[in-house]
């Protein structure tokens, strides 16, 4: 312990300078029984991690860890023994099974001292939402002394940062919506004026459907080999990302750096790139639909309103967006879109002439522009060897215009049915894109 902790001391600060500038470690210690039994999975770490990288602080470690005292302070000692930063994540709460401050503080070496500004944080929530304050949250106005305390703008328990030389011990509640706004109100400013001096760190990230990993690896493969900026591509939820970063001495030297880069990618693989950052497919699509200047019908057999459900979680939608059709059975089919029942009866409900049919039901009965339907398999029962399980087809319409994608997806039910809206969201975006310019 003692030569781990003189080791972390004598390696000093700043560490590890690339190009002129620092990279700081970072470690997370996420707290809660829950976790290491598999009632909860651990989402903070993802969120919090996310946050650094775009500091360019890269996460070395993770520990989980119950909410036990003398685990809790083994991990935590640990984490101070090869981390600038550690970051804790709950065990703030009020009850005799968070530990958090009790352990920062021992660990450090710290009394726990009562502190003015955080009991008025406490006590103002309570008055705020006209409830008696129990006993037991006066507990959550303690901090090791000399700390700062953490506003919690959502809840009772306000975070701390302690500091040790050059590290910084912070602790954040483990509730996520808590935890996220606390990190973009004074954990990325904090971290930003005391670790991320010298230098900027931009980066942009690209996103891709249709197109494997594997196969936009190989499109991409001397560029992922580059030092600065570097380029990784990660997988998505049913798509690919591409993160290009780069690290400079202000932003506009590590845009210029990021710019040709970023033009090399598009010039190898843009036929599947369709956003950057923030984007999503709905988003993008959404856009597109507006640009053109049309309106939206759906006609959802397997994904039974996921697609709708997703272009309605855009703010503004209701601009392009009519309406969608859940038609699950043939009957819903036949009576809410129209489908001939001989049609239906001839190639079954997951064919081609029955995507048209609902693609061309939805665009008239709502009163759209563009018709969208998607029938298919999603399993695990259903398939047949003509007709197996993750058959999917997709159906456009347009005026007089019609056509349907075949899609063979793999996967489970659930993974089928995402693929399913990734693609009629993609679809929707090219068409829309590409009539309008
Ligand atoms: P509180 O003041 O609410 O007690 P706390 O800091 O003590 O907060 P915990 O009791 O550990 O935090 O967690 C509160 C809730 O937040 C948990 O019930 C759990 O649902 C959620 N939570 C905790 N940690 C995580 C995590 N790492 N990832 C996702 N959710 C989490
Ligand atoms: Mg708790």
């Amino acid at each position: 312990m003692a030569k781990n902790t003189q080791e972390a001391q004598s390696q000093g600060h700043p560490q590890g300078r690339t190009g002129g500038t620092v990279a700081h470690r970072a470690e997370l210690v996420i707290i809660g029984t829950e976790m290491l039994l598999g009632e909860i999975v651990d989402t903070n770490a993802a969120r919090i991690a996310q946050r650094l990288a775009e500091l360019g602080i890269y996460v070395h470690f993770k520990t989980t860890v119950g909410d036990n005292w003398t685990r809790m302070a083994a991990a935590l000692s640990q984490a101070l023994t090869r981390a600038d930063i550690v970051i804790t994540s709950g065990g703030l709460g009020p009850t005799q099974d968070d530990l958090t401050r009790e352990v920062v503080a021992a660990v450090l070496g710290l009394p726990l001292v009562e502190d003015p500004i955080a009991r008025e944080h406490v006590e103002g929530w309570f008055r705020r939402n006209n409830r008696p304050m129990p006993a037991s949250n006066r507990k959550q106005a303690l901090i090791p002394q000399g700390a700062v305390i953490i506003p919690n703008p959502k809840g009772t328990a306000p975070g701390i940062i302690a500091r040790r030389g050059h590290q910084a011990v912070i602790c954040l509640p483990g509730v996520p919506y808590e935890l996220e706004t606390m990190m973009d109100e004074t954990v990325i400013p904090y971290l930003k004026r005391h670790y991320v001096t010298n230098g900027s760190l931009h980066s942009r990230v690209l996103k891709f459907f249709g197109i494997g990993e594997s196969l936009l690896a190989e499109r991409l493969d001397d560029l992922l080999a580059l030092e600065n900026p570097t380029v990784a591509t990660y997988t998505g939820r049913v798509e690919v990302r591409v993160r290009i970063t780069a690290r400079a001495r202000d932003e506009a030297e590590a845009l210029a750096l990021v710019a040709p880069v970023e033009e090399e990618i598009r010039r190898r693989a843009g036929d599947y790139l369709y956003g950057y950052d923030q984007d999503t497919l709905e988003t993008v699509a959404g856009q597109a639909l507006r640009a053109a200047g049309w309106t939206l019908a759906l006609a959802e057999s397997c994904t039974g309103g996921l697609i709708a459900s997703r272009i309605v979680n855009v703010p503004g939608s209701s601009e392009y967006f009519l309406g969608s059709v859940v038609a699950y059975s043939n009957d819903a089919k036949v009576s809410l879109l129209g489908v001939p029942p001989d049609v239906l009866a001839t190639h079954g409900a997951v064919s081609a002439p029955v995507a048209e049919a609902m693609a061309v039901g939805a665009m008239r009965r709502v009163g759209a522009t563009l018709g969208v339907s998607v029938t298919g398999i999603a399993g695990p029962g259903g398939g047949t060897p003509e007709k197996p399980v993750g058959l999917v087809y997709i159906g456009l319409a347009r005026g007089d215009w019609t056509e349907v994608h075949r899609l063979q997806l793999g996967g489970d039910r659930e993974r089928i049915r995402w693929h399913t809206s990734q693609a009629a969201l993609d679809l929707i975006r090219r068409h829309a894109q590409a009539v309008s310019g």
